[in-house]
């Protein structure tokens, strides 16, 4: 079923935007048969800049303005509609209302005559005519004003602001323009709210219509009537303002705190934009179309956002229901309930507000939120305590994550579904706020092979707490951390016996490098290509990713990269006898899962020793058992000058991270008094996190994890290189023990970014095409992957940070050999699907799509 829906100009420069729309429609290669007479009629005039002129050109005819090609909704369902502009202003509508609705009408026939079966009246035409009754009566199709819509987004949005400043809706609220019909309407949903009302009228007939006298009877609410806007908006914070004139409130009347919901158009705010920072002014009774609508002057609509009026019209054409939904002064609650449920179905709703129509920004809710906060007497109920967050709702999580930390991110895991509430977990598994079990093959990027919440971690961490142990206590050490020092000096490869410890992988990174340059006295730093060793400013000065970089250029001095797996070049850039430290992941993990050849870490580590540098392996990822054994240098007999470790370490519950060093090279660096203390942290190892790392480490060993972690590891590569002979989409599969990499074919590379394609993807709706764009055909790919694993066989996964196409597969190493044929069947079967993709864009490609 089509729609129709008629506007009117507010003023004269809007009457010729509307025409100048037709210049668009024809620039677009699109002209209009309708629009294409209207413009040839009327150029004369429209390039004329009197307005009287362009008053007296336009005696009948009814100005079409452009078909929306579809609205795609939630539920799936389509329709598509024409908009009619009618060429009067407000004041000829109100001032000769016989001649408005015999125009009205006309431009309703136009729209049935285009296929429409139900019309929508935007603005002052719903207005005339008994609110559409005789406009109805005249047009051949049935016709809604619209208004139950816009009532039910007023209110709806109204809540809604109220909640995300946190505010109740509940006291006084004022009604400003209750006797018309969308301002009665709203009167009475608040008044079944509960709510009590300040109802301000042109020469307020103390009278209150008789349906809201009725309603408030049946509430016991407290009514007040009001006939000075001044003195009425002065009674309540909250005020919903729907005047048939507009232009009634001033800015400065509001009271401090104010949210204001201006229903009215013209708007009943006098001025052009929010004029204090302690009130809202919000544009209301609007929506947003559903994601996916596409229409040639999607630009005209701003923002997204269109009138409830409209809104309404295209919900009835959606539900196949040709009805005169809205007509007449009277709106019934019910209906008005209805259309706002519907509406929500199909996708529709006031998800971004908007202010003067301009977007209201996050951050113009959050310090509206703060300064209640700070008024507030009992400021304490904005806090969140740890008990309720404990049981907060994925709502509230992903509400706070949007508002108070990365939307960006929120709404690229919102728009691929990967937004779960994962509220338990247990070793491998892990549980979302429906009790959906998922598998965890990504494992935090090797923080929790001892499994999420081992049971022994847990008991070593709640003896401490249970023991009151001082956890920061300067100037002292704690008892677990010293412990947790002498057995990492008993596990460590070689002469490795000193330890330092931070809070991450990063800041072990940091130490490390500190600790070469000073022992070495020397300053240059070497890494490896493809490196990652963490995202502070030097970690990051040693890490290979140019997105990552270049940005906070300029990074540390004297730091240069070498080609990872290659001796001679290593050798040549040692030669100068001027490198502090070559730091090196003995399996690259973000670079995407590389093995070095075999003999490469014992060779770097002779070349070290010949040129006077010193070697620090980066056991971050690779540490505790990962690869298939205890620090995957052992695999080549390599005893590394300086050991990094964080992750595991953690015993998946309490951050912290080392550098393990010889005493030498500590003792040279730090031991003296012009530099002991150069290099602190004021939480590193302390008992808590280093109990956890005690407990890891006894759960590696006594359950014998690294062994499980070299056979499982062997089996699992081995099932992944067959599924690589099955399927023409995995390019590779490579690894170590259980740190395993499968790289996937380009297939989308082409496609996705060919011209066609960014074709199609604005075809899909502004909002899809704007969240694709910025995204390259790795990544798509990847996401896709991951997201497919994720919500069709839940297995978490994630790809590596630099090579996009490369999915690191990494479960806790106390994960079954039932578990790893499980994630084998799975993978099997998306790849089974992910052929038959990589199949039709090859055929896409050869059909020239690409060029
Ligand atoms: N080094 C390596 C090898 C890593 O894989 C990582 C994290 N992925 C880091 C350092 C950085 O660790 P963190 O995020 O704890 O700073």
């Amino acid at each position: 079923m089509k729609f129709g829906f008629i506007v009117h100009p507010f003023n004269i420069s809007q009457l010729r935007a509307f025409a100048m729309n037709t210049g668009f429609l024809e620039s677009v290669g699109r002209p209009d048969r309708m629009f294409k007479v209207f413009l040839d009629e009327n150029r004369h005039v429209l390039d004329s800049a009197d307005s009287e002129a362009l008053r007296g050109s336009r005696e009948s005819s009814s100005l079409p303005v452009h078909v929306f090609e579809r609205v795609v909704s939630a539920s799936g369902r389509s329709t598509s509609g024409i908009i009619v502009a009618v060429p009067l202003l407000p004041d000829e509508i109100l001032n000769d209302q016989k001649r408005a609705v015999a125009m009205v009408a006309e431009a309703c026939r136009h729209c049935a005559e285009w296929g429409a079966d139900v019309v929508g009246l935007g603005a002052y035409t719903a207005i005339i005519g008994s609110r559409g009754e005789k406009v109805g009566q005249l047009s051949p199709v049935p016709v809604t004003t619209g208004n139950s819509y816009t009532v039910w987004s007023a209110v709806a949005g109204l809540e809604s602001v109220l909640g995300r400043i946190g505010v109740a809706l509940e006291g006084i609220a004022v009604v400003v323009g209750y006797q018309g019909s969308i301002g009665l309407a709203i009167s009475k949903m608040l008044a079944r709210k509960g709510v009590n009302l300040v109802l301000v009228g042109r020469g307020s007939g103390r009278l209150i219509p008789q349906s809201l006298a009725e309603v408030v009877q049946q509430t016991g609410i407290q009514v007040e009537t009001c006939n000075s806007v001044e003195e009425g908006v002065g009674r309540s914070r909250i005020v919903v303002s729907a005047t048939s004139s507009g232009q009634v409130i001033r800015q400065e009347w509001l009271l401090p705190g104010s949210v204001v919901f201006d229903v009215a158009q013209p708007r009943d705010v006098i001025g052009r934009a929010p004029e204090r920072p302690d009130v809202l002014i919000i544009d209301g009774g609007l929506a947003e179309f559903p994601e996916g609508t596409t229409s040639s002057l999607m630009s005209l609509w701003t923002h997204n956002s269109i009138f409830g009026c409209l809104a309404e019209t295209m919900i009835l054409a959606l539900e196949d229901r040709p009805e005169p939904f809205s007509i007449g002064r009277e709106l019934s609650l019910e209906k008005i309930k209805q259309i706002g449920r519907l509406g929500e179905e199909h996708g529709f709703g006031a998800r971004n507000f908007l202010s003067f129509g301009v977007p209201v920004r996050r951050g113009d809710f959050t310090r509206r939120r703060k300064w209640e906060f700070r008024r507030s007497p009992n400021g304490d109920d904005f806090l969140v305590s740890a008990r309720s967050a404990l049981n907060a709702s994925g709502n509230d999580v992903y509400r706070r994550y949007r508002n108070y930390m990365d939307p960006f991110v929120a709404s690229v895991l919102n728009s691929l579904d990967l937004e779960k509430n994962y509220v338990k977990a247990e070793g491998v598994f892990v549980w979302d706020e429906n009790g959906d079990r998922y598998l965890d093959f990504a494992s935090g990027f090797g923080a929790v092979n001892t499994g999420h919440n081992h049971p022994r971690v847990i008991e070593a961490v709640t003896a401490v707490m249970n023991g009151k142990l001082p956890n920061f206590l300067k100037p002292s050490v704690g008892q677990l951390t010293t412990a947790l020092a002498e057995t990492l000096a008993h596990i460590a490869p070689g002469d490795l016996d000193t330890s330092f410890f931070g809070n991450s992988g990063a800041e072990a990174n940091e130490g490390a490098l500190k600790l070469a340059r000073l022992s070495t006295g020397r300053r240059r730093l070497l890494h490896a290509e493809g490196s990652f060793h963490g995202k502070t400013f030097g970690a990051l000065s040693v890490t290979d990713n140019r997105r990552f970089r270049s940005p906070f250029r300029p990074l540390l001095h004297g730091c240069r990269s070498v080609p990872f797996g290659a001796l001679d070049a290593l050798e040549s850039a040692l030669s100068t006898r001027d490198v502090a430290a070559f730091i090196v992941e003995p399996v690259q993990g973000e670079g995407g899962v590389v093995v070095p050849p075999k003999d490469y870490l014992s060779g770097a580590k002779a070349l070290c020793a010949r040129y006077g540098t010193l070697l620090i392996a980066d056991e971050v990822q690779t540490g505790f058992g990962r690869t298939g054994a205890m620090f995957a240098s052992e695999h080549s007999g390599v005893e590394p000058d300086i050991m990094t470790v964080a992750k595991t370490l953690s015993g998946g519950l309490i951050p912290i991270g080392a550098f393990v060093t010889k005493s030498d090279i500590w003792d040279e660096a730090f031991g003296n008094f012009d530099t002991y203390n150069t290099h602190t942290s004021t939480f590193g190892g302390n008992n808590l996190a280093a109990a956890a790392g005690l407990a890891a480490i006894e759960v590696i060993r006594e359950e014998g994890l690294v062994g499980n972690a070299a056979d499982l590891g062997r089996y699992f590569l081995g099932e992944l290189e067959e599924l690589k002979r099955n399927h023409r989409v995995v390019r590779d599969v490579r690894g170590m023990g259980l740190m395993i990499g499968i790289e996937f074919e380009d297939f989308l590379g082409r496609t996705i970014e060919s011209p066609a394609a960014k074709e199609f993807l604005s075809y899909l709706g502004r909002d899809v095409a704007e969240k694709l764009a910025g995204l390259s055909a790795s990544i798509v790919a990847t996401v896709f992957i991951m997201a497919e694993l994720l919500n069709t066989y839940r297995l978490i996964t994630h790809f590596t940070l630099h090579r996009g196409l490369t999915l690191r597969v990494q479960p806790p190493l106390t994960v079954t050999k039932d578990e790893v044929d499980y994630f084998v069947e799975s993978l099997d079967k998306l790849c089974e699907r992910l052929s038959v993709v990589a199949g039709m864009c090859e055929e896409l490609d050869s059909a020239g799509w690409s060029r």
